[in-house]
Formats: C-alpha cells, structure tokens, sequence
C-alpha cells in the first residue's frame, strides 16, 4: 500500500506537468519490480504512457535531450547555500530539481531564539517554494522530499530514497528513485561534532533544526511542570531544571543567553515556586566566543555571569542519561542537556568518492567546481578549497555559504546562457573571475538587550568591534533584514513586539 501511494504520488505530479518523454521521465519500480500495469492500475494517468521501465533498478528523472529540454540544474540540500543559489538561478536557462529531507530553510541565527518562545518556529522556516517558485509550477522543476544516498558523476546521476519518518505511528517505506542532472550542486551542510563522546547522541539535544528546537522547548517547559509538582525531592527539582549548554561558540553562548532571559523575564514571574532552583551552565573546554576580539570576550563573559549564567572550563568526558561526567571526575546532574560544538563533515560527504580538503570536505577549486569530475559543484558548509588552490578552508559560516550561493548561481547562469548548461558541455568555456571570500565580521547576542559586534576581517586584523545595547539594536536589525521574506520579516517583528508587551509563550503544546 506504501508502495502504491508513493507511486500515485510521483505520478501525480509528473503526468500533470511534463510532458511524454519516455528518456527524460523513467519510472520503474524498485526492489518489488512490480510491472507497469499494476502501477497502472493504483494511478490511472499512468494509461496515458509516460511510463517506462529502466533495467537498473530505479525509478527516476533520466537524462534531457538538448535542443528539446532545458538542462537540468539538481541541488542537493536546502540550507543557506542551496538556497540562495536557487533564489537567483534563471529558471528559463535551467530546470531546477531540489532534493532535501526539508522542505525548507532555517534561518539559523534566530533559531535559539525559538526554544525559549521569543520567536515562533514558523517565523525561522522559509518554505522552499517560496524562495524560488519554479520549483511549485514550473514543468521539469521539482522538490524531493528526500535524501540523496549516492552521487554517480560518471552516468551523472544521483541516487535519493524520501524521507518518511514523523509521517505517522505506521512508518512508510522510503521510496527510491535516481536523477539525471546537468549540473550537480552539492549543498548538504555539515554535521554536529560529538568528538565522539559515549551518550551524547542519545541524551543531548543539538541545536540546528526547527524540530531540535521543539524538542528543547517542550523539555524545557515539562521539567518546569514537572519541579512544580508536590513530592519532587528538592535534588530532583534541582537537576530537572539545571541546563546545561556544552559548547562556548557563538550558538552556545547566544542559546545561554536567551535562556537566562527566558528566566529572568518568565520564569521568575509565572513559575515563581521553582525560580530558586532553575540555572544554566555554560561549560567550555577553552575560553568563549574564541573567535571574537579580547575585549568582547571579556564583555560576554560579564554579561553572562550577571545574567546568572554559571561558566564551567571542562572537558566533557561523558554523557549518561541524568548527569554528564567531565574529565576531572566532577559530576554535573542536569535536566536539559543542549549540545553545540561545532560542526564537521557528515557521515554521507565523507562517503563521497570525490575529492576533499584538509578537514574532509568535499574538495573545490577557486570556481568551486569538483574538479576529477564534470559538471559537479559544492557550496557551504559541506566544501572546503582543496590545498592545490593554496586557499583557506572557510568557517562554516551562513554568510560564507550564502556568498557561494549566490557567486556559483551567477555562474551558472553565465554557463547556460553561453550554450553550455547541458551536461559536458561546458568544458571549454572561460568561466571568468574566481570566487573570492571576504569576511563581513561577526555577531552574537548574549541576552538581556546587549549584543557584540566585531567587524574585524580575521582575528589578527584590526577594527571595529562593539559591545552593549547598540550593538544589539544592529544585530537585530541586521539579521531582519537577512531574513529571507518580508512574510517572514513581518512575523519576526510582531513576535519580537508581542514577546516585549505580553512575555514570551509557555504553553506546551
Ligand atoms: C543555531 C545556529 C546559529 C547560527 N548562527 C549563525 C550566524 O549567526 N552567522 C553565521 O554566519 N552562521 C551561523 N550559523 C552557521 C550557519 O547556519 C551555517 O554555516 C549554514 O547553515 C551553512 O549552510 P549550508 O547550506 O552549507 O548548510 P545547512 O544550512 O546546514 O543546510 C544543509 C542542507 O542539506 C540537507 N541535507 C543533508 N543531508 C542531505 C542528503 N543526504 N541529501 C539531501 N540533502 C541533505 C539538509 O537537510 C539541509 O537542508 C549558525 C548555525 C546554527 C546551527
């Protein structure tokens, strides 16, 4: 039945929106190899003949035909980079085919703002359909709400299987199909570190996604619930509302922040029986904020301290479903745990049979083409520039992988339009000026109306860096007017008003 329904799915939207060409659309099925008349029978568009089979196992998108389609642009990953290369790609040059177990963007710098109910989720998700709405009408451009599991560059296809947990308490089966691509863009971020560590993938809470934040809130709500109940043992109060934020890096550091004012501002108010016993533990191996200017640092630092924050220097040795053991032996009970130190390549980049560069990302040259393959690009978190460039690997950083977006769309577009957007056919054309990074500077609030703006260009360099209320009043209007939509800008604002007359929300639902 599972089975089925995937097919009507997919038959749905292809049968209605492209037209027959049995080399561009393929379809068959996979591991049960059901014959076309029983797909016929569960969708009946399917008589009309759009369908035909293919020896190798999957159903999918084939090759086009140039003179007769447009080249077929296929990006995996819907995150800074993915996205903001498909807000400027020219959908008359390129088909645009997006494969990503999301439908849309985080706009990650308010994201810790969501778990403590200053901002609502919705406000930080940007629906891809609305960042290039090609990909909702156009015919030939598509959103798969999959995972790519394997990239082939020498049949230039990539295998994907869709995404199908949370879709109910019957799981589906997830449904495989490959694409044929043109141009390949590879954008598929990077993964949280856990250094390895036992217990920290079973019992902390990361913070990257909408749902990571969800999770957050509604813990964080239940142990304040729950500490409030007459009986908890006045230990057992205590560790349910001890947080503890591993990881003294911008996100950590801002997540503190906004929790101390969550306790501050509501907490003290509407859950004033427990107010003495809920706190936050920063704890950091090193010092915090180390990328930020010296005199920042220190201005974190106070500000944190004042706002209640308990700074801890400790190496996390590991995690157990209660108390997390550092490695001078100290035991720290805690009720929520969030986890944020940084990022690495995922398990699945690494997989990749391509190049890569010092620290395991996928390896581009100044162009940020995958060069040993055709036709293959990679922006973001997930791309560094391999040595022979004698270039940096770039932070991973929303404003590095939102620049590569934006340089490799323009790009693109120039590759296409000079004849070139088919795939191997771009060999010999001057692809122009290089891609260049230039660090705008850094931001990070830490709670109670104070933010820190530092402008240098690297950490040696000198400039401009600034700390207190201004500096938050730029920090939040710079990051609304990055935000993507005015849809989106607008709900942020009225949040943030609604959040300054009535108090954040703290019902769980
Ligand atoms: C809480 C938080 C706050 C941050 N704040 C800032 C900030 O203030 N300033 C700043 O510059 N940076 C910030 N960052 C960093 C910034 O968000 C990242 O550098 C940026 O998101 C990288 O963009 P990306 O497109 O490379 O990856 P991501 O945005 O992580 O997107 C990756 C995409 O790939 C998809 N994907 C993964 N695997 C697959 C697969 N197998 N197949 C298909 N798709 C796949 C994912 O679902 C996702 O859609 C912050 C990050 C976090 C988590």
């Amino acid at each position: 039945m599972c089975w089925l329904r995937s097919v009507a799915r997919l038959s749905r939207s292809s049968i209605t929106r492209v037209p027959f060409n049995p080399r561009s659309l393929s379809f068959t099925t996979t591991a049960s190899a059901a014959p076309p008349s029983d797909t016929a029978a569960a969708a009946p568009a399917i008589t009309r003949g759009e369908w035909s089979t293919v020896s190798r196992g999957f159903v999918g998108l084939g090759p086009t035909v140039p003179g007769r389609e447009k080249p077929r642009l296929v990006v995996l990953g819907t995150g800074w980079a993915g996205c903001r290369l498909m807000k400027s790609v020219d959908t008359n040059v390129y088909d645009v085919v997006c494969v990503s177990p999301r439908n849309h963007m985080v706009f990650t710098p308010l994201l810790a703002s969501t778990c403590v109910g200053t901002l609502e989720f919705r406000s930080v998700a940007e629906p891809v359909g609305r960042i290039q709405p090609a990909i909702s009408h156009a015919p030939g451009s598509y959103f798969f709400l999959a995972r790519c599991t394997s990239v082939d560059p020498d049949s230039h296809t990539v295998k994907c299987e869709t995404v199908t947990n949370g879709s109910g308490s019957v799981p589906l089966e997830p449904w495989k199909f490959e694409v044929s691509y043109d141009k390949l863009v590879i954008a598929l971020g990077a993964e949280a570190s856990t250094f390895g560590i036992h217990g920290v993938k079973e019992h902390a809470i990361f913070l990257r996604e909408v749902h990571h934040a969800q999770e957050i809130r509604r813990k964080l709500l239940l142990n304040l619930m729950l500490s409030d109940v007459p009986g908890i043992p006045e230990k057992e109060k205590r560790r349910l509302l001890h947080c503890v934020v591993v990881g003294g890096g911008p996100t950590g550091v801002e997540f503190s922040g906004e929790l101390s004012d969550f306790i501050i501002s509501d907490v003290f108010e509407r859950y004033s029986h427990v107010k003495e016993y809920i706190h936050v533990t920063l704890i950091e191996a090193n010092e915090i904020l180390s990328s930020f200017d010296i005199r920042l640092r220190q201005y974190a630092t106070k500000q944190l301290i004042k706002s209640g924050v308990r700074l801890v220097r400790g190496i996390v040795k590991d995690v157990e479903p209660e108390r997390i053991i550092l490695d001078d032996g100290t035991q720290v009970p805690y009720g929520l745990l969030v986890w944020s130190t940084g990022v690495g390549p995922s398990g699945f980049t690494k997989s990749l049979d391509l190049p890569k560069s010092p620290g395991g990302r996928i390896g581009v040259d100044e162009w940020l083409r995958v060069p040993s393959v055709q036709d293959v690009f990679a922006i973001g978190d997930c791309c560094g520039f391999l040595e022979s460039t004698g270039q940096p690997v770039l932070p991973a950083l929303a404003q590095v992988a939102e620049r590569q977006g934006k340089y490799l769309a323009h790009l693109l577009n120039q590759i296409g339009k000079a004849g070139g957007g088919h795939a191997t056919q771009a060999i010999n054309l001057d692809l122009g000026e290089k891609f260049v990074y230039k660090h705008l500077g850094s931001m990070a609030t830490v709670g109670r109306y104070k933010a820190l703006v530092d402008l240098r260009q690297s950490k040696e360099a000198k400039g401009l860096s600034i700390a207190g209320f201004v500096s938050w009043f730029i920090w939040r209007s710079a990051y609304l007017t990055r935000v993507l939509s005015w849809r989106n800008r607008f709900y942020v604002a009225i949040n943030w008003l609604t959040t300054f007359i009535f108090g954040r929300d703290i019902s769980r639902i």
